[in-house]
């Protein structure tokens, strides 16, 4: 009895987050906003100071501070889409995509720029209020994580350690103040990093992932046997695979259609990142995830 008023008492102890339908928070505005924020800037000076002297160290998707499986020896995988966002990225929306994980209902891991909520906010609030998908950090302006302008695929890197604090922290804040939480993980754009950006993230209480398995689903006309094959060959207990819902004319809805079933019927088991343990693999490879 007890147990149910205390049940019942801190049911409406909980915190109700009301999501506005207008974007208050665009890439502009909150920048804006974090400038004028003592928390937010007392947190950037520190991160300053304390990476004045540090070098950026190796470059690369699986650097020393970045986690790229799930620890487990059962049969789980961590499907992830990146919504990469901006003109050259695309700000498309796999509607069909989604629809498919909603109907199975397959939980997936969702990193979002800043750059994707803003041209798609109402379908951004739409997926974050469905528990099945788990909204986490894919960088304010879709920039690979460097701390000297390091740049990959064509894609300029960010050029200073602040710069890299704003990519980071600014959509984490973005979110949680859309959403009402706070984002757990970052992947940079093209998920290439430095190990000073790995380090700050860890300092500010994220944690840093690259992926595990490469699907190719980003790269234009990758046909869908390719993304099938890609997965289902590197796929293992604990995989963690990248693939994008922001780009509707590429096969990965198609690929999903052929590759859920598929691991299924290998006994494989659909989780979402939070509440895992992750680790870091070696491996030396270089392909784009974008
Ligand atoms: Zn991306």
């Amino acid at each position: 009895m007890k147990l149910l008023i205390y049940l019942i008492f801190s049911s409406f102890l909980l915190p109700t987050i009301t999501i506005a339908q207008v974007n208050d928070y665009t890439n502009r505005k909150i920048i804006k906003y974090l400038y004028t924020d003592n928390q937010y800037l007392s947190k950037k000076a520190e991160v300053k100071k304390k990476f004045a002297h540090v070098s950026a160290g190796h470059w690369g998707e699986f650097v020393k501070g970045v986690d790229q499986e799930i620890v487990t020896r059962e049969k789980i995988i961590a499907l992830t889409f990146d919504a990469c966002g901006g003109s050259r990225k695309g700000n498309g929306y796999d509607s069909l995509l989604i629809k498919y994980l909603r109907k199975d209902s397959i939980p997936a891991t969702l990193f979002v720029t800043g750059l994707w909520i803003d041209a798609n906010y109402k379908t951004f609030i739409n997926l974050v209020k469905d528990s099945l998908f788990e909204i986490e950090n894919h960088g304010l302006n879709h920039r690979p994580c460097s701390v000297n302008g390091a740049n990959e695929f064509g894609i300029q890197g960010t050029r200073s350690i602040t710069d890299a604090y704003d990519e980071i922290e600014a959509n984490a804040e973005k979110i949680e103040l859309i959403t009402g939480r706070r984002p757990l993980f970052f992947r940079s754009a093209t998920a290439f990093t430095d190990e000073a950006c790995a380090k700050m993230a860890t300092m500010l209480g994220i944690t840093f992932v690259s992926f595990d398995v490469l699907s190719g689903d980003a790269i234009p006309k990758t046909p869908k046997t390719t993304i099938v094959s890609n997965v289902l060959e590197h796929v293992r207990p604990g995989a963690l695979v990248i693939m994008h819902f922001n780009h509707p004319e590429n096969k990965t809805y198609e690929a999903l259609q052929v590759l859920i079933p598929k691991l299924k019927a290998e006994g494989y088991k659909f989780v979402k990142l939070q509440g895992y343990p992750l680790k870091r693999k070696s491996l030396n490879r270089k392909i784009c995830p974008n």
